[in-house]
């Protein structure tokens, strides 16, 4: 039996490299950049209107007041999409609106609001002095090119959706998703929907294994629930270990009679890197290899299983893409955590912050690794070193929040 901080540095000496693959932009969204990306042309690239107006040499307006304005000739119209070939002589202005091109020789706009008396092409007046670079936004003011926007390992949100778009990004590189193969043993074990029989109980743990590998971003494409039955193990196990990267199992990974799994990954040829780890609930959790695949026996407990997913492979999923490593929290306990004098134990619990600004937390009150809802509402898994003693009331703890519910 190994210690948690062992199995998880054995586990980091395995990890698979980030392959890269294109995707195009709409379907670039919550995935992981593969390199960075830079501006390949400033922005914004040309002197533009911030308002709907008129383009004019501010020169001309001098003077320009509501009770005596200037009269400018329009000699031509810019809107958006449709610049003008137009140079502005003295006297002259251009009809210009939001977005559009800036006139060659106009240096500020008048908006709409401060002219009058214009109706189609002819004259309008202008009420009201203008100031060089009134409302034009100028090329290069935002980005100059080469800056770099967005760096390598960033997963795309609606802000980098926005800003690849807004820089002609119509395809980019990402970290290809690992495909990840998980399946479950046990005679016991139905589908959700079908009905149950004397002594059977519903497969809960691969919809949530598949809920895991999805939210940290893998790729599940094999799932399946078979018999406590070494060919049909086998086959499925054959087959996954050839297309996938990770594998997954849930149960038959004890002592019990019918526990084939460990049997089925050696006789298939994996190397065994560890079995067993000093942890309640999750000790007999299997971590082996292949040459291309990573494979993790996980206990059949659902509780163990969803926490080991949690703790070893979800960090190795974010690796493998290229992201940071999700982060551990100190928390204050608010009651008694109950350790184990052997083995690292891990709760499922809840952190919130208190009304003192202070980031606190209480475990579950279902301590069984058979007792599923204990993960209902659970924002985090807090978890305690090997100990003699309980963790008491006021004392910290570390927490590893679940990133998809928010502490409050
Ligand atoms: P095992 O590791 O196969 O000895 O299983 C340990 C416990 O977990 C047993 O009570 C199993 O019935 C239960 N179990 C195993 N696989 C699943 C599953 N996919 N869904 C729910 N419970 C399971
Ligand atoms: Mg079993």
């Amino acid at each position: 039996m190994i210690s948690v901080e062992n199995a998880q540095s054995i586990i980091q000496e395995h990890i698979l490299k980030t392959e890269e693959e294109m995707v195009t932009l709409s379907n670039a969204g919550g995935r992981i950049l593969a390199t960075d990306i830079f501006a390949n042309f400033p922005m914004l690239s040309f002197d533009n209107s911030a308002m709907d107006g008129f383009a004019v040499r501010s020169i001309d307006t001098i003077g320009a007041k509501e009770s005596s304005p200037v009269t400018l000739k329009v000699a031509g119209i810019s809107s958006a999409g449709n610049p003008t070939d137009l140079t502005l002589n003295q006297g002259e202005c251009a009809q210009c609106m939001t977005g559009a091109e800036i006139p060659k020789g106009a240096d500020a706009i008048v908006i709409v609001e401060n002219s009058g008396g214009f109706t189609d092409l002819g004259s309008v007046q202008i009420f009201k002095e203008a100031k060089h670079g009134d409302h034009i936004r100028k090329l290069g003011e935002e980005i100059p090119t080469g800056t770099k926007l967005i760096s390598k390992g960033t997963q795309i949100a609606p802000g980098e959706v926005g800003t690849l778009a807004t820089f002609g990004y119509g395809e980019l590189s990402v970290a290809k998703k690992p495909m990840i193969a998980i399946f479950g043993t046990g005679d016991e074990l139905i589908n959700p929907g079908e009905t149950l029989k004397q002594g059977q109980i519903y497969n809960s743990n691969l919809p949530v294994l598949a809920e895991l590998g999805i939210r940290a971003g893998g790729e599940v494409v094999m799932q399946e629930v078979i018999k406590d039955d070494k060919d049909s193990l086998n086959l499925f196990l054959s087959k996954a270990m050839c297309e996938c990267d990770i594998v997954i199992s849930s149960g038959g990974i004890s002592m019990g009679k019918y526990d084939y799994v460990r049997n089925v990954f050696r006789d298939l040829g994996v190397m065994e890197e560890f079995w067993k780890v000093a942890q309640k609930p999750g000790k007999p959790l299997f971590f082996g290899t292949t040459p291309s695949t990573l494979i993790f026996g996980l206990p059949g407990n659902p509780v163990s299983s969803y926490i080991c997913f949690v703790e070893y492979i979800i960090p190795i999923i974010q690796e493998i893409l290229g992201l940071k490593k999700p982060r551990k929290l100190t928390a204050v306990l608010t009651e008694d955590f109950p350790s184990d004098k052997k083995k690292q134990r891990f709760l499922f619990g809840k952190a919130w912050i208190n009304t003192d600004g202070k980031l606190v937390c209480a475990p579950t009150s279902k301590t069984g690794s058979h007792m599923l809802t204990s993960s209902l509402d659970a924002d985090c898994i807090i978890e305690a070193q090997p100990s003699e003693k309980n963790v008491k009331a006021g004392e910290t703890i570390t927490i590893q929040p679940l990133n998809w519910r928010s502490i409050k």
